[in-house]
């Protein structure tokens, strides 16, 4: 057949053994590979050569016979995916009849057979066996997709962690508090049930880290975290407010219980459990609590300003205690 007569003019053209070798056509007919020898070309492409643009239109499937091509979905070099032999380019938009929706190109020189459209459902028609291994090829790819998928959930819902909580810490930050205390008082007001919230702060912390260094106060901080967290219950919620500043949301709680919580907290301060550094625990540290009772009406602005101005009485009553 002369060149001027194919389709893919300009194109090497395939031999048999090269379309045999390929997965798509194990097991396709006679019919099926004279009407691919007719039809289908070699594209010889260079190292970083583009074979499909988003937004292209399409009408070829391209078998990888030797070499790699890259596809990118986005800019994201995670989300990029090598082609080797066998595997195909072009399938999705050309069988959905849509605009390509990736970019793909030759990582080093690659051959790629390339299929008209025409030929592609003609082969389809003729040759179960060749829809069979196409089909396998998506099946394949979808699941490819879906572990991908499921891979990214996990990490997403990892980062989302993060982004919630204060690494120092480990108590929820101040971003997470700023959209859960709304949420709180909301369901407290709904359900006509107490809300507490108490505003904690460690006494005279700057003279102890200018006194024990910033890393001997950085695990005083945590001990403070830690020691707050034990004398909570599971539905309260602490969050490292600012500096040296904790504040608890406390569900269901009444003032009088949230009373009891604090001085539980001072209590514990006063015991043991400090880190040891070169041999002897670090000086203990006592922390100042204001406490506010959610009044009907209270948003979350006003119920923190109401535990803080509290706190600042208990600093002024001479620090290491709770003020209501
Ligand atoms: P007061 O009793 O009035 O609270 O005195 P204070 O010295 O604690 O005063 P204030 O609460 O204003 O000081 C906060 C100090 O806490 C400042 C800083 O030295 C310390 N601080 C804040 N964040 C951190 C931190 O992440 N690590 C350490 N080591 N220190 C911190
Ligand atoms: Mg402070
Ligand atoms: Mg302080």
């Amino acid at each position: 057949m002369s060149a001027g007569s194919r389709v893919n003019h300009g194109l090497e053209d395939p031999t048999l053994d090269v379309i045999q070798g390929q997965p798509l056509f194990h097991g396709v007919g006679a019919d099926g590979l004279s009407a691919l020898l007719a039809t289908a070309g070699i594209r010889n492409l260079a190292a970083g050569e583009t074979l499909l643009a988003p937004g292209d239109g399409n009408d070829r499937l391209f078998v990888v016979v030797t070499g790699h091509l890259v596809l990118r979905v986005s800019d994201d070099e995670e989300a990029a995916r090598v082609l080797g032999p066998g595997d195909l380019a072009g399938e999705v938009s050309l069988i959905a009849n849509a605009p390509v929706y990736s970019r793909v190109i030759a990582r080093d020189a690659a051959r790629v057979l390339t299929i008209p459209r025409t030929t592609l459902w003609r082969i389809a028609h003729r040759e179960p066996v060749f829809t069979c291994n196409l089909l396998q090829y998506l099946a394949r790819q979808l699941a490819g997709v879906g572990s991908a998928m499921r891979t990214a959930r996990a990490l997403q819902e990892e980062y989302r962690q993060h982004a919630h909580t204060d690494p120092l810490t480990g108590l929820f930050n101040r971003r997470w508090m700023d959209e859960r205390l709304t949420f709180e008082i909301a369901r407290s007001e709904l359900r006509a049930r107490p809300l507490c919230l108490m505003m904690i702060d460690i006494d005279h912390f700057k003279p102890y880290n200018d006194t024990h260094g910033h890393l001997a106060g950085d695990l005083v901080l945590q001990t403070v975290a830690a020691t707050i967290q034990n004398v909570l219950r599971e539905s309260d919620l602490a969050v490292r407010f600012g500096g040296e500043e904790v504040v608890v949301i406390l569900p269901g709680t009444e003032a009088s219980e949230a009373l009891g919580v604090a001085d539980r907290l001072h209590r514990a301060l006063a015991g043991s459990g400090y880190p040891v550094v070169g041999g002897t625990p670090l000086p203990r540290v006592t922390v100042s609590i204001g406490v506010a009772a959610w009044q009907a009406g209270d948003d979350a602005v006003r119920l923190i300003r109401r535990a803080d101005r509290a706190l600042y009485r208990a600093k002024d009553a001479g620090r290491n205690r709770t003020s209501l």
